[in-house]
C-alpha cells in the first residue's frame, strides 16, 4: 500500500532520491513466512522506512544530495539501518536532502528540491526535507534524519509531524556521513510521539565504531504524578518571532497552563548569540570533514592534466555554492590569526549556552519554544539570502551547541500551514521528553 501511494503522490512532492521496490516487495514476502513468535521479537516487523540519504546503505546509493557522490555506493551499512533491519523494518528508499545536510529547505539538494505536501510551492524544510515529506504525504510512517542544527526539528513543523533529536552520543553517528561531528545526531521523523519512541528504542545502543557513542548512562526520570513544570524562555519570544506563529504557540502553552501544567519564565540569556557560535563551528568542522572528497578515494572525479588541478576541478564541479560557502567561511574560522577571534569564541559562547541549560534545568522538567521563527516559505524566496535561511535556525541550534534531545510536534496550524511546538529535556531525558510530548499530543 505504501509502495502505491508513493507512485502515486511521489512524482509531485519529490521526497526520494532513490526507491528499491523490488527488494522491499521480497522483504515483505520473507517476512509474510514469519511466525507469530518471530514476529513479536521485532517491534518493526513489516513497518515500511525511508532513510535519508546521507546514512550510507548496503544494497542502495548514498549520495548525501551531492553531485561529488552521485555514483557512490558504500561498501558498509550505519548501525542504525542494521539495527532497524533487525527489528523488522523494511527499507525502501533513501530521502532527498541540501547538499551534505547544508540547509534549511532542501532546496540546496544537487538533484531537484522537495516540495511541501501541505502546499507545492512551499518547502518541506530542511535538511531532512525529504524525510518529512515522506512521512507527512503518508509515502512511510517513519523515516530517519540526521539534526546537526534542527535538521530533524524544522522539517518536522515545516509539514507537520514529529521529530526527534536525541541526546548527542545515544544514537550511532557510524555510517552517518560527517557534517559537523560534534554537532550531528540522528533521529526519527514519525506520524505520532509514541512512533518517535519505538524508533528511538530500536535505534539508541551504545556503537563501539563510533568514539562519541555513550555507553552507559542514568536516563533522568521525573515524578510523573506530579504536574509538569514547563520552561519559557523569554528570549525566544522576541524580535523575528511571526506573531502567527507567537499566538499559535501561546495558545498552546495557555491550553498546558489550564490542564495543570505550571508555566515558568526562564532567561536563557546566550541562546541570541547561537547562530553565530553554530555558523562558525559548524562550517568549522565541515571544512574538515569535507576535505575527504579529492576525486581519488570515492565519489566523483574530474577530468584533469595532474594532481592538483584533479582535486581542484573535482571539488569545484561537485560542490554546490552552499558547500563551498561553508568550506570557505570555515576554514577562514580556523585559520592562523583568525582562530582566537572567531573559533575560539565560538566555542566560549558554546560553554555559555551548555550551562544556560544546565541552570534552567534545575528548576523545570521541560522547556517550550516554537521550533521556527516563520511559517513554511515559498519555494526559491530565501535562495538568494544565505543569510535570511540561517536565521530560521534560531530556535533549533541551541540544543545541539548543548547536546541535550528536542522535539518538535505539531501544534495546529495558521493560514492552513502547520506550525511546530518544541520541547527541550536534560541530557538523557528521552523519558522526560516522550512522557511530556505525549501529553502535549493528546492536548493539541
Ligand atoms: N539549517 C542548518 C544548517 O544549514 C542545520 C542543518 C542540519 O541540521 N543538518 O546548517
Amino acid at each position: 500500500a505504501h509502495l502505491a501511494r508513493l507512485e502515486a503522490v511521489d512524482p509531485q512532492v519529490r521526497a526520494f532520491l532513490h526507491v528499491d521496490a523490488e527488494s522491499a516487495r521480497r522483504t515483505a514476502r520473507i517476512q509474510d513466512g514469519w511466525t507469530p513468535a518471530e514476529r513479536r521479537q521485532r517491534p518493526l516487523a513489516g513497518v515500511p522506512v525511508a532513510i535519508k540519504d546521507n546514512i550510507v546503505t548496503g544494497e542502495m546509493p548514498t549520495t548525501a544530495g551531492s553531485k561529488i557522490l552521485s555514483n557512490f555506493r558504500a561498501p558498509y551499512e550505519a548501525t542504525v539501518v542494521r539495527l532497524l533491519k533487525e527489528a523488522g523494518a523494511i527499507v525502501i528508499g533513501k530521502t532527498n536532502l541540501d547538499e551534505f545536510a547544508m540547509g534549511s529547505s532542501t532546496e540546496h539538494s544537487a538533484f531537484f528540491p522537495t516540495k511541501n505536501p501541505w502546499d507545492l510551492t512551499r518547502v518541506p524544510g530542511g535538511s531532512s526535507g525529504g524525510s518529512a515529506a515522506a512521512v507527512a504525504a503518508r509515502l512511510v510512517p517513519v523515516a530517519l534524519g540526521s539534526d546537526t542544527g534542527g535538521s530533524i526539528r524544522q522539517p518536522a513543523a515545516y509539514t507537520g509531524i514529529v521529530g526527534l533529536k536525541p541526546t548527542y552520543g545515544t544514537v550511532s553517528r557510524y555510517g552517518l556521513i560527517a557534517f559537523a561531528s560534534s554537532l550531528d545526531q540522528i533521529g526519527p521523523l514519525t506520524r505520532s510521539v509514541a512512533d518517535a519512541q519505538y524508533v528511538f528504542d530500536v535505534i539508541h545502543r551504545h556503537d563501539p565504531q563510533d568514539a562519541t557513542s555513550v555507553a552507559a548512562y542514568t536516563p533522568v526520570t521525573r515524578d510523573a504524578s506530579k504536574p509538569l513544570t514547563i520552561g519559557v524562555p523569554e528570549e525566544y519570544f522576541s524580535e523575528g518571532l511571526d506573531p502567527r506563529v507567537a499566538d499559535r504557540v501561546r495558545n498552546a502553552l495557555a491550553v498546558l497552563e489550564e490542564h495543570g501544567a505550571r508555566l515558568v519564565t526562564i532567561s536563557l540569556p546566550h541562546s541570541p548569540y547561537a547562530i553565530s557560535a553554530y555558523y562558525l563551528i559548524a562550517p568549522a568542522e565541515a571544512s574538515s570533514n569535507l576535505a575527504r572528497y579529492d576525486g581519488v578515494r570515492y565519489g566523483y572525479r574530474a577530468e584533469a592534466k595532474d594532481l592538483v588541478s584533479l582535486y581542484e576541478t573535482t571539488r569545484d564541479e561537485g560542490f554546490g555554492p552552499e558547500v563551498k560557502r561553508r568550506i570557505l567561511l570555515g576554514t577562514h574560522a580556523l585559520s592562523t590569526g583568525y582562530y582566537d577571534a572567531y573559533y575560539l569564541q565560538a566555542q566560549k559562547v558554546r560553554t555559555l549556552i551548555r550551562e544556560d541549560f544546565q541552570k534552567a534545568f534545575q528548576s523545570v522538567d521541560v522547556i517550550v519554544t516554537p521550533t521556527t521563527p516563520d511559517l513554511p516559505f515559498k519555494l526559491g524566496e530565501r535562495q538568494a539570502d544565505p543569510l535570511a535561511m540561517y536565521l530560521g535556525d534560531i530556535y533549533t541550534v541551541p540544543a545541539n551547541l548543548a547536546g541535550i534531545p528536542g522535539l518538535s510536534l505539531p501544534a495546529g496550524q495558521v493560514d492552513g500551514l502547520p506550525v511546530g511546538l518544541q520541547l527541550l529535556a536534560p541530557w538523557f531525558g528521552e523519558a522526560v521528553l516522550f512522557e511530556a510530548a505525549g501529553w502535549v499530543e493528546s492536548l493539541m
